[in-house]
């Protein structure tokens, strides 16, 4: 089968007006030549206009950059900063903002973040939506999106949207609150793709009689958390279609990037958005192929403007070329969050990613909650919540056989960081993963 080239090429091409003729390195010559144009655009309109930039740039000389590379003499944004006045970063009159979203971090006390829209910058996440979605729907398809939709322009309604221009029809479900009624829902609108959250989407996937056979849905679409690849394959061998990624976040403007059909590693939108990876120790820029932290400039958007922006995600670029032949960058699949890395005594790290890896592998496990103590001594206590699917047989017996498979729960338990884990059931119906928080190891009080 040939790979057909993400249509973010096109599209891209498109927006920073790079001639037809322009292929290969020229291409990317003409695109980093808008990027910095848009970069420098950027930095004077949010020196002007935003009272944080005002500020934070205050001591920077260097602008108008003179190349891309010298974006690192620029400070960094924090999350912290957002969270602390929000006002600060607005760019635009109060009348002009069409969306404000408040996001809090779950199971934190820490200020919410708020984020403003203009029409304009909505309305650049919807043409992202409607490009990025035709690598995966073709006109006349029935998507089922279950992403929260109910508000007007919520991700969900900009996405759906986005699928109009696509000559697409969508449900309108949102977030998977009973997997059994959401596949009768999507069974009846005879959906050909599924837009959703990863562990939402397996647990229709393994709902038991769940009506949609092999063949039926095209595509899928997985979005808002990182994707487990086990997961991905469970979903490839249940349904036999193909299961793409979508990376991106609220402060991005919702859309940052999306894999195409050679599945390994997500395009980015580039005309919108110049990404950076960095080293999450000393904030150094890292080679590509270096895994760091993503960080990301807007370089069209009015209404907040980000510069550097460290997202706090785990990230590299690729440096390899795409299969489908593509000259845009890809960055390799998210593996979640570095405030989601735990330790284990001083020698051993762990994440949700790798207890995925090898928990979404047991054909009953829906989702789990791991909730880690600390004990004293330098020791640890590792509890594990299954939500298991009806009538399955998965045992303890057979997760602490996969935990066991983990390198790092191995030695910390060998070393006497780590007590064997605790794993348990959680009964039927106590269970809620309506959520679209981002899933993480929970510290316990
Ligand atoms: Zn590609």
């Amino acid at each position: 089968m040939t790979i057909a080239i993400t249509p973010l090429e096109q599209w891209i091409r498109r927006k920073a007006d790079i001639a037809p003729g322009l292929q290969g390195s020229s291409f990317v010559k003409a695109l980093l030549d808008y990027q910095l144009d848009h970069l420098n655009e950027t930095i004077e309109y949010a020196r002007h206009n935003s009272a944080f930039y005002r500020r934070h740039l205050a001591a920077c000389t260097t602008a108008p950059l003179s190349n891309l590379s010298d974006i690192v003499q620029l400070p960094f944004t924090a999350a912290s900063d957002l969270a602390r006045d929000p006002f600060h970063f607005l760019a635009v009159r109060q009348d002009d903002v069409a969306r404000i979203v408040t996001l809090r971090t779950s199971g934190s006390t820490s200020q919410p973040k708020r984020f403003f829209f203009s029409d304009d910058d909505l309305e650049l996440t919807i043409d992202f939506f409607h490009h990025g979605m035709s690598t995966i729907v073709r006109p006349g398809q029935k998507v089922a999106v279950l992403l929260p939709s109910e508000q007007p322009d919520s991700v969900g309604d900009l996405l759906i949207r986005g699928l109009r221009r696509r000559d697409a029809t969508a449900l309108a479900y949102g977030p998977v609150r009973d997997p059994l009624q959401a596949m009768r829902e999507v069974s009846s609108f005879r959906a050909d793709c599924l837009v959703g959250i990863p562990t939402q989407v397996l647990s229709m996937a393994r709902s038991p009689l769940g009506p949609i056979g092999k063949g039926c849905i095209e595509s899928v679409l997985l979005s808002t958390d990182y994707v487990p690849q086990a997961i991905v394959r469970s979903l490839e061998e249940v349904w036999g279609c193909r299961v793409f990624n979508h990376y991106g976040m609220t402060e991005m403007g919702l859309g940052g990037g999306v894999e195409c059909e050679a599945l390994e590693g997500y395009h980015l939108r580039e005309g919108d958005l110049y990404f950076e990876v960095i080293d999450h120790g000393t904030g150094a820029r890292c080679p590509d192929g270096v895994i760091g932290e993503v960080a990301f400039t807007t370089l069209t958007r009015r209404a907040m403007p980000l510069i550097r922006y460290r997202t706090g995600d785990i990230g590299r670029i690729i440096s390899e070329p795409c299969p489908c032949g593509s000259v845009l960058r890809r960055m390799g699949r998210v593996r979640g969050r570095w405030d989601g890395v735990v330790r284990l005594g001083p020698e051993f790290t762990l994440t949700l990613a790798d207890m995925d890896e090898v928990l979404f592998l047991l054909p009953d496990v829906l989702d789990y909650r791991a909730t880690l103590a600390e004990i004293g001594d330098g020791r640890f206590r590792l509890d594990i919540d299954v939500h298991r699917a009806k009538g399955g047989s998965t045992t303890v017996r057979k997760i602490l056989g996969m935990l066991h498979e983990i390198d790092t729960i191995q030695k910390a338990i060998a070393n006497g960081n780590l007590e064997a884990p605790f794993v348990c059931f959680s009964a039927e119906g106590r269970w809620t993963t309506n959520g679209v928080s981002k899933r993480r190891i929970v510290y316990a009080p």
